[in-house]
């Protein structure tokens, strides 16, 4: 089957071929590490580690995701708390692995830290200085956007139009108001290395440039991001990129995903809208987190609300309930393949909607079968499709009791179940229909089948 995916450069959707048979390369840009993820930067973690598992079915992946640990709003974290730099980085890469991995994102194969990249960086600049693509000036390094005539191509701006949008006051070192920052110098207090323009710090773009080029070669298979990335960011890295490699194709798809936004405005740390990852997982199960950054395509807009989490806690509880009392043995588990109509959504520029609905047929079929052996195969199945986004892999009694989603406890509809089913037996109806009464006004509903009373949440 092809894979195929939507490119933003091309503007639609390709057939996915990596440049060598059977391995990809993929780049993400990862976190600034000055104060934690927040829902939105979640997003592009858990799409793009959906794709990676996808790609890893078929080929072997090396998927980095990279740490920006040198920037000024480190620096201003730094002086606004008086904490050294050193300690703020150290501390937001340990919580973003956290959260991350809370929300069931696998880490990448290699996470490089812009930091250690310093050699390979200034080394590319020198390239592009000594090819006439960047110019120094005033302890500064700047790209020379007329000197690449692609210039714009991937966001699709005219650099006629940059140039007029371009702010009044240029900095006097630059040549054009477009040309943008490869190095600046730093005074003392800031972070910098020796390099041969002075002591100084490197541009945002040219990180990621160079660690791409440094873990996973001059041209890259895919390269992703958050939308927000295509202009400037990215932008930048392929005119660096290609200048600095002889006009070789820098990155062969280019991925980007959506915003996801509250009341209908982008999530974003300048506007201070945001939910916090880290504050989120403290009440909300991961995987519902997870499920809801799924619920749309990845290219569409996503609006975060709390219906939107109570329609992925129930998808799940469906999920779960229809596994629940099915004891797979491991060999079949193990062995279970995902159904085909999910898989093919997935491959489908990774159609999450489509594909959560195709694991809601497998969830119907499942319900409705009787026999044992049949039951058996398609919960191996629907737990094999779920396991391609990386939801409903747990226990479905510890999903259960940990979220009851009323105000009991588990353990105490448990225990109201056994007096019910105990009046019932002494043939106190009355007494029995009461506990029910008390359940059900709870918000849980119970069924009695042939493995014993069974409970789970109302609608
Ligand atoms: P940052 O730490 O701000 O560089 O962002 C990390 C990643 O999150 C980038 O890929 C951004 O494009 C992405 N991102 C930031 N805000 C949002 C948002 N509201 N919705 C989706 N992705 C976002
Ligand atoms: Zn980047």
């Amino acid at each position: 089957m092809t894979i195929y995916l939507h490119d933003t450069l091309q503007r639609r959707k390709v057939v996915f071929e990596p440049l060598q048979a059977g391995r990809v390369t993929m780049y993400l840009c990862g976190p600034t590490v000055y104060n934690y993820a927040h829902i939105g930067n979640a997003r592009p973690a858990v799409v793009f580690d959906v794709l990676a598992g996808l790609l890893r079915r078929r080929y072997e992946v090396i998927f980095a995701r990279n740490i920006t640990d040198v920037d000024d709003k480190i620096n201003a974290a730094s002086v606004e708390t008086g904490k050294p730099i050193d300690e703020i980085t150290a501390r937001f890469i340990k919580a973003y692995n956290d959260d991350m991995g809370a929300l069931g994102v696998l880490p990448p194969d290699i996470q490089p830290r812009a930091t250690e990249h310093i050699a390979e960086m200034i080394e590319m600049i020198e390239k592009l200085v000594a090819d006439g693509f960047a110019y120094a000036a005033d302890g500064h390094v700047l790209f020379d956007v007329a000197a690449f005539d692609r210039y714009g191509q991937l966001s699709k701006r005219d650099v006629r139009e940059l140039i007029a949008g371009a702010r009044v006051e240029v900095a006097p070192y630059k040549r054009a108001p477009q040309d943008f920052v490869l190095w600046k110098p730093s005074t003392p207090e800031l972070p910098g290395w020796t390099s041969p323009w002075g002591r100084g710090r490197p541009g945002w773009h040219i990180e990621c440039s160079a660690m791409s080029e440094k873990h996973l070669g001059r041209t890259i298979d895919i390269h992703a991001g958050g939308q927000d990335l295509v202009f400037p960011h990215h932008e930048n890295e392929l005119a660096q990129s290609t200048c600095a490699h002889g006009g070789e194709v820098f990155a062969r798809h280019w991925l980007h995903n959506g915003f996801l936004s509250m009341d209908s405005t982008k999530m974003s740390k300048s506007l201070g809208n945001v939910l916090l990852v880290h504050d989120l997982v403290k009440t909300i199960p991961g995987e519902v987190i997870r499920l809801a950054l799924l619920s749309a395509h990845y290219r569409q807009p996503l609006d975060w609300s709390d219906d939107l989490l109570e329609s992925s806690r129930k998808m799940l509880d469906r999920i779960y309930g229809a596994l629940r009392n099915i004891q797979l043995v491991a060999d079949v588990r193990e062995s279970a393949e995902p159904a085909s109509a999910v898989l093919a959504a997935l491959e489908d520029d990774l159609n999450t909607p489509k594909a959560l609905s195709e694991l809601f047929n497998l969830v119907r079929q499942l319900n409705k079968t009787d026999e044992t052996g049949q039951r058996m195969a398609h919960a191996a199945t629907l737990l094999a499709s779920a396991a391609l986004m990386g939801i409903a892999q747990g226990d479905a009694e510890v999903w259960f009791s940990g979220n009851t989603g009323s105000d009991l406890s588990a353990d105490n509809i448990r225990r109201l179940i056994d007096e019910r089913n105990a009046a019932r037996a002494a043939k106190d109806f009355a007494i029995a229909d009461a506990k029910r009464d008390e359940l059900q006004s709870a918000g849980i509903i119970i069924e009695d089948g042939p493995s014993g009373t069974t409970w789970r949440r109302a609608n």
